[in-house]
């Protein structure tokens, strides 16, 4: 039996960083995920913008530094709406955020998940007191008073005062533990791939909406001396499922008239990868000796880059009461505290984005004309554009 301070399920970004601010506060660390990490199969496509809350919370624990050349800054959000052409390629309206608006620093920092998972690999590496078991499942949970005990595919057994379920949307331990889950399925996938372009993004991140979801593009640093963006593209299902099929040319020709060619000839630079869109929460963020974050406690869709920094947040209230607390580690009390500091803020965000999502889907002119209407007003009043701007950039 394998015995530790902190158990966690999961070393996707989330548990990763969870293992690396437990370790780097001294903690004993056991992380277990079944990823390998040289299959290239396994590549996650992805990119992620850090919003300022975040970049904060990655420096602290030393994480920043060794992505920081990497991360490309997102100073202002443009919205596109193109909903009064069939054809996709016209521009409705169009308004810009600003970041210099509300801050000296820009909105957030874009990097590639795989980049980020590897500098985290690293970096667990070198902490002595953080072990990853890789190929490995946790498979069976049992939580008493004092103690955990958590089993792995590998036949390893650990004993631990807290388990973290890191194990993402369709968690292991979060069923073990009895905790069930509200999920709405919008019917909507979404691609994630890079591409070049000829026109320099300028640190413009671009979000178009037709119908069937958003066509986001955020920006990279140059691939081949050549102009980057990551593109996430939602929509309907069956569409998605077309374009993830369709022959590189066709598709490349596809994306450019999404885009409203506002890049030039958009290049794929990339795989295309597919993700279901799904909005999830968990009933409750924690049972004995047991925390939920990350995609195991919420899920959204991708909008407003919300879902990544939710977790930074959760493990970030995780870390704070332990060193308030050191002699309460997985304690119910201070389970409870986790819980009630994140729960309001988690299930206001899964609210609001999902219901962004769902306006941005329709195809009905009535809710286009709506949404192009509140997009118009909204800009008409500061005081109330800076502080959506500000809840957005993951102030709370
Ligand atoms: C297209 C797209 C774009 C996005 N863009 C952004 C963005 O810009 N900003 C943002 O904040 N968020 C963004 N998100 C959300 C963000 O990508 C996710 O929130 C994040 O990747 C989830 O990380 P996670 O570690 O919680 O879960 P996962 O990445 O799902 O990791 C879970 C890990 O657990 C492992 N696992 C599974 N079962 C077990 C088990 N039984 N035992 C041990 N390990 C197990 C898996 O192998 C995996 O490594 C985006 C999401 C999508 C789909």
């Amino acid at each position: 039996m394998m015995e530790t301070d902190v158990f966690i399920a999961g070393a996707g970004l989330a548990g990763s960083i969870a293992a690396l601010s437990y370790s780097k506060a001294g903690r004993n660390v056991i992380i277990a995920d079944p990823f390998v990490y040289n299959d290239n199969a396994q590549l996650d496509y992805r990119t992620t913008a850090y919003l300022q809350p975040s970049k904060l919370f990655l420096e602290r624990l030393g994480i920043w530094e060794t992505i920081e050349d990497i991360a490309m800054p997102l100073e202002v959000m443009k919205i596109i709406d193109s909903s009064s052409d069939k054809n996709r390629t016209k521009i409705k309206s169009q308004k810009e955020f600003k970041s210099a608006e509300i801050s000296d620093l820009p909105f957030g920092w874009n990097v590639k998940n795989s980049l980020m998972r590897a500098a985290l690999k690293s970096l667990i590496d070198s902490q002595s007191n953080c072990e990853l078991i890789t190929a490995s499942s946790a498979i069976d949970l049992l939580c008493r008073d004092s103690i955990a005990y958590v089993k792995l595919s590998s036949g390893n057994k650990v004993k631990a005062k807290l388990v973290i379920a890191a194990d993402g949307r369709n968690s292991i331990l979060r069923e073990k533990a009895g905790i069930s889950v509200k999920t709405h399925r919008f019917g909507q996938k979404a691609l994630a791939f890079a591409v070049t372009h000829s026109i320099p993004h300028k640190n413009i991140s671009t979000e178009i909406h037709n119908s069937g979801g958003p066509f986001t593009l955020v920006p990279l640093p140059d691939n081949e001396g050549k102009p980057s963006s990551a593109i996430v593209w939602m929509e309907n299902g069956e569409e998605a499922k077309n374009l993830m099929e369709m022959e590189t040319k066709s598709f490349e020709r596809e994306m450019t008239v999404r885009s409203c060619n506002i890049l030039g000839p958009l290049k794929l630079a990339s795989k295309r990868s597919l993700w279901p869109i799904i909005s999830q929460i968990a009933d409750r963020l924690y049972s004995q000796r047991l925390a939920l974050i990350g995609e195991t406690a919420h899920v959204v869709p991708p909008i407003g880059a919300q879902g990544l920094n939710m977790s930074l947040a959760d493990i970030k209230v995780l870390s704070d009461l332990d060193q308030k607390y050191p002699d309460q580690l997985g304690s119910t009390d201070t389970l409870n505290a986790y819980q009630k500091n994140r729960i309001f803020d988690i299930r206001q965000r899964v609210a609001g984005v999902s219901a962004l999502n769902q306006i941005s889907i329709s195809s009905n002119k009535l809710v286009q004309n709506i949404r192009a209407f509140g997009l118009e007003n909204f800009f008409q009043v500061p005081a109330i554009k800076h502080t959506t701007m500000k809840l957005g950039m993951g102030n709370r």
